[in-house]
């Protein structure tokens, strides 16, 4: 391939050279178990804690509030089951767009006696208040509503949920896996009980995620048989990853604003590009209360599976939908709950814009869409007609 061009970045990112860096000794001369007594083992354990800083710095909580695990996966339905199992009212309200690793978890919950329900969104996938408020009207343990969705990048008003969650003396968790890279946020402000995040998402490594967890919430331990993370989730601390994903949330926190800047001027400026030059499409998500990273449209009658297999042998790798359910023609649940037609759901291409993404790659990316879009729409046999 002459040059790869990655708007890829939600599936995941590449691990920076900084954090790269940071984490090669602890593979190599400092091995040591953090759970050991000797000098190389509390050497491990202060490096783990100092990560532990970094990732709690990130989201304003405190470093005993962070509990590191094997990804925002782990920690979704950690914060899930062990919240509701440890509560005596047995319901739990989630957004409609959540990520499948908080829909399945509800999902087999609901299969063992606990109340599920789901808040609406609208076409921007901004959740519905008065939903919220009104399915709140029953006794309920847990919400959970993203931070900003995966597939079309939609921030929500979590100052908003996080107060309505207290006023009301439920639990509120969101998962902030792909929020964390560029929205501040303050668990203490905003009223949030349980977060969850991930190495991967933040330049840092795959594998290892965290969960905040609120002073005196009461959460069941999620891994049972060894002493570590304060006994709440046992397993021999992985230190490499670990100390990655410290040195990534302190590069997130210190670079923010500046990066913030260049992607949401790159990202507007695709958005411009597609819009104009291109017929026929469709912005997936809301306009502007959106990650900077983020941009997904919908071409119509053609499809995105199509689209994605062209751009990729030029060398650009983008996905449909949610990459984690790529390579499947599973329909989007997210943009089904958003009100897109099936039709515009299956011409949805997401191109999700990095630290690395420059003019450069999105001009070369303008020009290959234009001609895709276009030879893909001559020989579809839907056209482009009627309604977005
Ligand atoms: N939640 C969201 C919103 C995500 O985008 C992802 C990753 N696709 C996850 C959870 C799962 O994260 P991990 O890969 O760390 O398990």
């Amino acid at each position: 391939m002459e040059h790869e061009i990655y708007l890829d970045n939600a599936a995941t990112t590449y691990v920076s050279g900084e954090v790269f860096s940071a984490m090669q000794p602890y593979f190599l001369a400092h091995y040591g178990n953090a759970s050991s007594a000797h000098n190389l083992g509390r050497e491990a354990e202060a490096a783990v804690y100092k990560a532990r800083q970094a990732v709690a710095a990130l989201i304003n909580a405190s470093a005993d509030e962070i509990f590191f695990t094997s990804g925002a996966t782990e920690s979704n339905n950690w914060f899930i089951k062990g919240a509701i199992e440890r509560s005596a009212v047995k319901r739990v309200l989630v957004s409609r767009i959540e990520h499948p690793s908080i829909m399945e978890t509800v999902e087999y919950l609901g299969r063992h006696g606990v109340e599920v329900e789901y808040i609406n969104v609208d076409e921007g996938g901004i959740i519905s208040i008065p939903d919220l408020l009104s399915k709140l009207s029953k006794p309920t343990a847990l919400v959970s509503v993203m931070t900003a969705n995966n597939e079309v990048g939609t921030v929500q008003y979590i100052n908003t949920i996080g107060k309505i969650c207290r006023d009301k003396g439920v639990l509120f968790h969101t998962d902030a896996t792909q929020a964390v890279d560029s929205i501040t946020l303050d668990v203490k402000t905003m009223n949030i009980d349980g977060l969850s995040m991930s190495g991967h998402k933040i330049y840092g490594p795959k594998g290892v995620g965290a969960l905040y967890i609120k002073k005196g919430t009461q959460v069941e331990t999620f891994m049972h048989g060894g002493h570590q993370e304060r006994g709440k989730r046992a397993g021999t601390t992985d230190v490499p990853c670990i100390v990655g994903f410290g040195k990534a949330a302190e590069i997130t926190m210190r670079d923010m604003s500046i990066n913030n800047a260049r992607i949401r001027m790159l990202r507007d400026y695709l958005i411009r590009e597609i819009e104009g030059r291109i017929p026929a499409v469709k912005l997936n998500g809301h306009r502007t209360q959106r990650i900077v990273s983020n941009v997904n449209f919908s071409f119509q009658g053609i499809e995105g599976e199509s689209v994605l297999t062209l751009l990729d042998l030029d060398g650009i790798c983008v996905s449909t939908g949610s990459a984690c359910n790529s390579g499947t023609l599973d329909h989007s649940y997210v943009l089904d709950s958003m009100g897109v037609s099936d039709e515009m759901i299956n011409g949805s291409v997401r191109f999700s814009l990095g630290r690395n993404t420059t003019k450069e790659d999105l001009d070369f990316l303008i020009e290959k869409l234009v001609k895709i879009v276009g030879n893909l729409r001559k020989i579809s046999p839907i056209g482009i007609k009627g309604e977005l």
